[in-house]
């Protein structure tokens, strides 16, 4: 298949009004810079401040250069990637965080890596300039992602990354909905590389994960990469049944042997077995529940996301 563009940056915007202009003008800056063609696609993810008519704004003024996705609500970061993904029609696929967190004028470096013939391009943060509590659970799952896919990329969490055409449509036709696009990507990548970038403090705005999101964002991506947690479940639920069944022949030994006197005495200890049993049964069953869940809502199979409209796309 025939590109029209060489680059589409695709860029999830959620209330960043106050830093899309900057963004805006870093972005095309940088990408004039490339000397190659490209378009910039700006997804809005339901915002309730001005980035809506900002995005229109912008691409009505850069006519072509500029796409805004608009989304009828929020759906989340990753869908909202996905939709820019849907719409993307460059040869290769840069993705950004909207609040200049990573510079755009890194852009070009992740292209010219992404010209050397690699399916995707991760990038390391250099100096992180996150608070404590965001980067601890991003250096959990970095662990375990690298642990469980065999894939080693040192910085899941960023999401200034590039991909080739051929692995965003892959991943378009995946049917899930939980979806994790930088280790998503990397189950169909072939080659894959990584290149350090600087990283900035947010600038103005706040971020836009709450507790509970990242929360959600974690679980999502545990369950798009493995089912490991069921079968340490029903290790961990074996050992505790075995030791379970040796207690009760133990004390029904003793029971024979010292009389029901003790025995009576040993109704405490059955309690506390059975309080064990029960809270391992309720996490298994918080966890199934877990896996359970995310296939109810795979086999709905509702759309990922509903685009409202496409502007400034002049053909
Ligand atoms: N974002 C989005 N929808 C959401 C939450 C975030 O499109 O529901 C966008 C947001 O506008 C930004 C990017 O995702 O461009 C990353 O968000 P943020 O910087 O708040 O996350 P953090 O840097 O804390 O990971
Ligand atoms: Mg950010």
């Amino acid at each position: 298949m025939e590109n029209r563009l060489t680059v589409s940056v695709v860029v999830p915007v959620y209330n960043e009004e106050s830093n899309l202009d900057e963004l805006v003008s870093r972005c095309i800056a940088a990408c004039d810079g490339m000397n190659q063609s490209y378009e910039l696609i700006l997804v809005d993810d339901g915002s309730r401040d001005d980035s809506p008519d900002m995005i229109k704004a912008s691409a009505e003024k850069e006519g072509g250069k500029i796409v805004g996705v608009l989304l009828n609500r929020n759906y989340g970061q990753h869908a909202a990637v996905m939709a820019g993904f849907a719409h993307a029609e460059g040869r290769y696929i840069v993705t950004l965080d909207a609040d200049l967190q990573n510079p755009p004028e890194e852009i070009p470096h992740v292209v010219s890596k992404m010209l050397e013939g690699y399916d995707v391009v991760g990038t390391v943060r250099q100096n992180r300039q996150d608070s404590f509590l965001r980067t601890l659970p991003s250096r959990m799952v970095n662990k375990v992602v690298q642990k469980s896919t065999g894939v080693l990329m040192h910085d899941y969490g960023c999401m200034l990354r590039g991909y080739t055409h051929e692995i965003v449509e892959t991943m378009l036709q995946c049917r899930e909905r939980s979806t994790f696009i930088p280790v998503l990507a990397n189950t169909f990548a072939h080659k894959v590389t990584e290149i350090p970038v600087a990283h900035n403090e947010r600038t103005d705005g706040d971020s836009k994960y709450s507790f509970w999101k990242l929360i959600n964002l974690q679980f999502d991506l545990l369950t798009s990469i493995t089912t490991f947690p069921l079968r340490v479940l029903s290790v961990i639920g074996g050992f505790i049944s075995a030791f379970g069944i040796g207690l009760g022949l133990l004390i029904l030994i003793l029971r024979v042997i010292w009389g029901s006197e003790w025995a009576a005495q040993g109704v405490f200890t059955l309690f506390a077995i059975l309080f064990v049993l029960v809270g391992a049964q309720f996490i298994g069953l918080g966890l199934l529940g877990e896996y359970i869940g995310r296939i109810y809502h795979d086999v709905r199979d509702r759309p990922r996301y509903f685009v409202r409209k496409v502007v400034g796309r002049d053909h």
